[in-house]
């Protein structure tokens, strides 16, 4: 059964960190999320007034945040000592878990930033375990090229090409994330299989999509919730489509957050800002 869109999340002119300008779509508003997806965002300037602020030190508790960057250079560091280069193609996977303080600067002065950050809601029984950090370079995000000309990355989950399946560098989650960015030329066809059980959207960033059956042309820059199926079916337009397709299992657990803290309970947020507070997000891994 082919998937349609069910929900168009737009994405809402804002800014974060010391003041990075960007579209939000999913967590735009607290209520506006797809479990287990909490957030969502799209930073994509060429003027540096724009991101040279970055994100300075700040803290995180309780589910995973994912930047893929387009283009540009940003340098993660955090409490733990792990530091990062983020380079045009690359993605840091991020386990706040228990607790994490980082901060992710612009290496550039000049020039394009372009990318995504997404936020992964973590399982109760996994909120308070330790944070993790992993880099992922581009040369080793596999690629798979299409029969029609197009690309996948397989950044999280897998693909399955002509001849085997495709495994990306991030496995071993409980909610089974899959994350491709998907490149196709003009006027061609890509279905790729999303199980049943799955949440899932897209999301795209440059070029004319079609969606569904029978087809509905989708929005760009916006978060194209996908209905009840099992095969995500699309076709770009005329000047062809990029776009990033995400699934995961949801959750089915409450969620109560404070700005970066998403935790089950009010009690659990209260203890998050105290330990953060009280140093102990650093004293306390
Ligand atoms: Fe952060």
């Amino acid at each position: 059964m082919i998937r349609n869109i069910q929900t168009i999340i737009p994405g809402i002119a804002t800014s974060d960190g010391a003041g990075v300008k960007l579209r939000r779509s999913l967590g735009g508003q607290q209520q506006v999320r797809l479990d287990p997806f909490l957030m969502l965002d799209e930073f994509s300037s060429n003027d540096p007034n724009d991101y040279v602020a970055g994100f300075p030190a700040h803290p995180h508790r309780g589910f995973e945040t994912v930047t893929y960057m387009l283009e540009g250079h940003m340098l993660h560091e955090d409490h733990l000592g792990n530091l990062g280069h983020l380079k045009t193609g690359g993605v840091q996977w991020m386990t706040a878990g228990r607790g994490i303080i980082h901060s992710e600067m612009p290496q550039q002065v000049s020039g394009a930033m372009r990318g995504f950050q997404l936020w992964i809601n973590l399982p109760a029984a996994e909120k308070m375990k330790p944070a993790a950090y992993k880099d992922i370079q581009v040369e080793d995000i596999p690629q798979v090229i299409l029969d029609n000309g197009g690309s996948v990355k397989v950044i999280a989950g897998s693909f399955e090409g002509d001849e085997k399946v495709i495994q990306g560098p991030i496995q071993g989650i409980t909610t089974a994330p899959l994350f491709l960015d998907v490149h196709l030329p003009a006027d061609t066809q890509f279905e790729h299989h999303i199980s049943k059980e799955q949440n899932a959207f897209i999301y795209i960033y440059e070029g004319d999509l079609e969606v569904g059956s029978p087809m509905q042309v989708a929005s760009k820059q916006a978060a194209i919730v996908l209905g009840d199926g099992d095969l995500l079916k699309v076709k770009a337009g005329s000047i062809g489509a990029q776009f990033i397709v995400l699934a995961a299992l949801p959750l089915h657990e409450p969620i109560v957050q404070h700005g970066p803290f998403v935790m089950n309970t009010r009690a659990e947020i209260e203890q998050a800002i105290d330990d953060y507070q009280n140093n102990r997000f650093v004293i306390a891994q």
